[in-house]
């Protein structure tokens, strides 16, 4: 990471260096450090807010200017002194954007114990993507059966997971992306109800009507800006508003503003934001939930996978130009 980022992020704000000098080894004598092979990195849109310079209240710290980037992946344990883990083991978890590395904080390491799903998805849908779709959903949108759903970013990581989520359920769900391909990939791959390209569309407030003539009851916003406020007036009573993201924020300067919070109180919308490193508590609950839906298949999972730790800038930048479709990945090693 080169130094702070200011507006949208660029692959020159990164730099991939290759040193054949550095020469990684356990100290024999010292318990508890761990090798790294990294096999599979995720790019996440939280990670903009690192690039940028340490503000008060952030939850999560600033990548230090010519530091190693770092984020979750899955790698393979080359070597170990620690106790927990030993040769071979397959970990998911906080990982250096570094083809090997030496960790000290092994509690933030999870040990794979499952081999039955491809390891790439520890990077998502058994991930933090996975779990901020479970918790986001199940937990702060009080669903019921029959609820109009409207997700945006919805062909992404999270959104492509809530909306089926939505739709075993029993709600009505209508998904917005970039594209005509993720359009597609909503209505065809992931069962979506009704889906559009909200880049094509004019006028937002007139399509969220056309999409819901009765009214929305839960937004899972994904992108805030012009399309939350476009949601609000569209909120039927007693609606819910999950606060997930807010992408399209992430690179001005100056957010845009929200001028229709009056609806929260016409409606009498509940709005809550949240974030799921609070909920890892749920972890095991949603493992339990969602490795029998992707074994059944009733649960499907797009990914979108890079090769090479090279490409990993432009896959990372690409995420706010929506270049990826589904979960993006960078794959340095398959094994
Ligand atoms: P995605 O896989 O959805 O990738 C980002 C997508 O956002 C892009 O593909 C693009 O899709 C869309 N996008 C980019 N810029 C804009 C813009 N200006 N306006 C509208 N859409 C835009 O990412 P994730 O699924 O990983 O994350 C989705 C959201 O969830 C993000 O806001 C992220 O910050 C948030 N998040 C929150 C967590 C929490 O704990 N609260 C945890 C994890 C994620 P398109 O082509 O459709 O525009």
């Amino acid at each position: 990471f080169k130094d702070y980022v200011n507006g949208y992020p660029k692959e020159s704000d990164m730099v991939v260096t290759y040193d054949a000098t550095i020469h990684l080894e356990l100290p024999k004598s010292d318990g508890g450090l761990i090798l790294l092979k990294n096999l599979y990195l995720s790019c996440d849109p939280y990670m903009r807010g690192r690039m940028s310079k340490p503000i008060e209240g952030a939850y999560v710290d600033s990548f230090i200017p010519g530091s190693v980037i770092s984020g979750y992946g899955v790698a393979k344990v080359l070597e170990s002194t620690h106790p927990d883990f030993k040769k071979g083991d397959l970990i998911s978890g906080s990982t250096n954007w570094e083809e090997y590395s030496l960790t000290t904080n092994p509690e933030s390491l999870i040990k794979i114990q499952h081999a039955n799903v491809p390891l790439s998805y520890h990077t998502g849908i058994l991930g933090m993507a996975g779990m901020t779709a479970y918790v986001g959903f199940y937990e702060i949108c009080s669903p019921k059966k029959g609820d109009v759903v409207f997700v945006s970013a919805a062909s992404g990581a999270v959104g492509q997971l809530v909306g089926q989520f939505a739709k075993l359920y029993g709600c009505y769900v209508v998904g917005s992306a970039g594209s005509k391909e993720k359009v597609d990939l909503l209505k065809n791959k992931f069962g979506f109800d009704e889906a559009f390209n909200y880049k094509e569309e004019q006028n937002i407030g007139a399509t969220l009507k056309r999409y819901f003539p009765d009214g929305i009851d839960i937004y899972f916003d994904n992108v805030g800006g012009k399309m939350l406020d476009e949601v609000l007036p569209n909120m039927r009573l007693q609606g819910r508003i999950v606060v997930c993201g807010m992408i399209s924020q992430y690179n001005l300067d100056q957010p845009e503003g929200i001028y229709n919070l009056i609806f929260l109180l016409m409606k009498r919308v509940r709005m809550q934001g949240f974030i799921v490193i609070d909920h890892y508590n749920l972890y095991p609950k949603f493992l339990e939930m969602i490795l029998p839906l992707i074994q059944e298949r009733k649960i499907m999972y797009v990914e979108d996978t890079i090769e090479g730790l090279e490409n990993a800038p432009a896959a990372l930048v690409g995420l706010f130009t929506g270049k990826n479709i589904g979960k993006q990945v960078v794959a340095i090693a398959h094994d």
